[in-house]
């Protein structure tokens, strides 16, 4: 086989050559006969073949006399020519054998058909994934341009397109600080710094509550005095990072640290609510029963709120307040109360069983203070304990409320828990006496034991003042009984 294919080869090689002039050219040549692998010859010519699956090149000259052919293609040999200087230096050939088969057009068109549509499909995919992260993209770059330019442009168009509820809208967007209740760092920072304080509302014992004004809106400005920072810390802190979102809860819109004539001042920037304090509330106004019931109940739901672990993202840790009292609660205009003051809060969470009490070196209202609290008896380590003795300030400003209510035309005047027991500033040491040594409860006027409301709310009191903490009701069973007690009221004739 060998032998006819090389026949073939040369028979063409020379019959080519005979084709060509006399002029001799200069050739690649890679023949052993040939030096400096060049030759010289009437053409040059670039040859293969195919043997025992190997493929064999060869350049070279083909003399005057060749008789061999010079393009020929078959299936296993070919050879080219070409009449220039080494013009077959870089030439190319290729045998049959080497051509790939063809793909048949059947498959082809089938491979076509599948793979079009599937392209198509995946570029189609691909740009409407595209489109989508663009359109998050854009609504994220919104929200922190809104976030990050608040003193400037967006806010202040909203503020002033808007009108009334600006912050209600901002704080209800969702793009808090993620975790917390309000609005991220700079917002808050660039709220605080637009805030223009009107009038003093009131005097606490670390500080002032200024009414101020954001865009046309009130709201509550506590400016902490320096000695209370730890305070505003706390309070700072746990509105940042716990979700405290809810109608019983003073509702926080941002914090704000500056320096003034090189001293610190810290602000805690609120919701205001013009009726003040339910302190304030109580020493203007008297109740009926159902106003009463409607206050009672609203500052246990805020007091719930505060005391339940909420698990999920959503979620919240237990926290507990440590310095309720009517001071501390505020009177919204709808008659409900929220809960105001976390500077002295205590967080929980059962799943970490991770105790915060936070390093504030400020202690609870005597006045409020739960027996425990008084003669130090209190488990410090144990989270039910700080609960406990919420329960039992309750208590004490339901008392303060009950008396402020009316039944028969009778209604007592405003007076704060023991105030006949002990001096206006007690002590600890007069609290302790009266607490825990002489074991007194306020006492509860007489004539109201003929309201059936009234007389289960006493009921209730007297169970948040059982010296033993742990036999004091809960919140959420105190809530429970007075949502019984208010739908008894709705709907008198359903509950006899
Ligand atoms: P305290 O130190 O007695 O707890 P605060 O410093 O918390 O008092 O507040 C002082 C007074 O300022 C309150 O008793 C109340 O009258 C008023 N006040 C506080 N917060 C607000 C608010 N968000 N809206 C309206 N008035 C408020
Ligand atoms: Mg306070």
């Amino acid at each position: 086989m060998l032998q006819g294919a090389i026949g073939s080869f040369l028979l063409a090689v020379l019959t080519f050559a005979q084709s060509f002039p006399e002029e001799k050219v200069t050739c690649a040549c890679d023949l052993e006969s040939c030096n400096n692998h060049t030759c010289q010859g009437k053409v040059c010519f670039v040859s293969k073949n195919l043997d025992s699956g190997k493929v064999f090149k060869k350049k070279g000259c083909l003399g005057k006399d060749t008789q061999l052919q010079c393009s020929s293609s078959e299936k296993e040999y070919a050879t080219r020519c070409c009449n220039s200087n080494m013009c077959n230096e870089n030439m190319n050939i290729f045998l049959e054998a080497e051509v790939q088969p063809e793909t048949p057009t059947s498959l082809k068109n089938l491979l076509l058909m599948i793979l079009v549509p599937l392209l198509a499909f995946l570029v189609i995919g691909m740009l409407l994934a595209l489109s989508c992260w663009k359109l998050a993209q854009h609504r994220r770059r919104r929200l922190l341009f809104q976030h990050n330019n608040l003193g400037d442009t967006d806010l202040m168009l909203k503020a002033s397109m808007a009108g009334d509820g600006v912050l209600e809208d901002l704080l209800n967007e969702d793009c808090t600080t993620g975790s917390g209740s309000g609005l991220p760092f700079l917002v808050q920072r660039t709220v605080a710094r637009q805030i223009a304080l009107v009038e003093c509302v009131g005097k606490g014992r670390y500080g002032e509550v200024w009414r101020g004004v954001w865009h046309g809106e009130n709201v509550a400005v506590k400016i902490f005095s320096s000695r209370d920072e730890q305070s505003w810390f706390r309070e700072t802190e746990i509105y940042n990072t716990v979700l405290l979102r809810h109608e019983n809860i003073l509702g926080f819109i941002a914090s704000d640290m500056t320096s003034r004539n090189s001293s610190t001042q810290l602000w805690l920037i609120t919701h205001y609510h013009e009726n003040g304090s339910l302190y304030d509330y109580l020493q203007r106004t008297v109740l009926d029963t159902e106003i009463c019931l409607r206050l009672a109940y609203s500052i246990i739901c805020g007091l719930v709120h505060l005391h339940v672990e909420i698990f999920g993202t959503q979620g919240k840790p237990a926290i507990a307040h440590r310095d309720l009292k009517s001071r501390n609660i505020l009177v919204k205009a709808n008659r409900q109360c929220c809960i105001a003051d976390l500077g002295l809060a205590v967080m929980h969470s059962q799943g970490s069983d991770y105790l915060d009490i936070g390093n504030n070196p400020r202690v609870g209202t005597k006045r409020y203070m739960a027996p425990e609290v008084l003669d130090e008896q209190i488990r410090t380590d144990c989270f039910e304990s700080y609960k406990q003795t919420d329960i039992w300030a309750y208590g004490l400003v339901l008392w303060e409320i009950i008396r402020r209510t009316v039944v028969n035309g009778l209604v007592e005047d405003y007076r704060p828990p023991f105030f006949d027991m002990v001096p206006s500033d007690p002590s600890f040491e007069d609290m302790k006496k009266v607490v825990c040594t002489d074991q007194q409860t306020p006492r509860i006027p007489n004539y109201l034991y003929s309201d059936l409301i009234l007389t289960a709310l006493a009921k209730i009191m007297k169970e948040c003042w059982y010296h033993n903490p742990s036999t004091r009701l809960t919140a959420l069973r105190i809530k429970k009984t007075l949502k019984k007690l208010s739908s008894s009221l709705e709907n008198p004739k359903q509950d006899c």
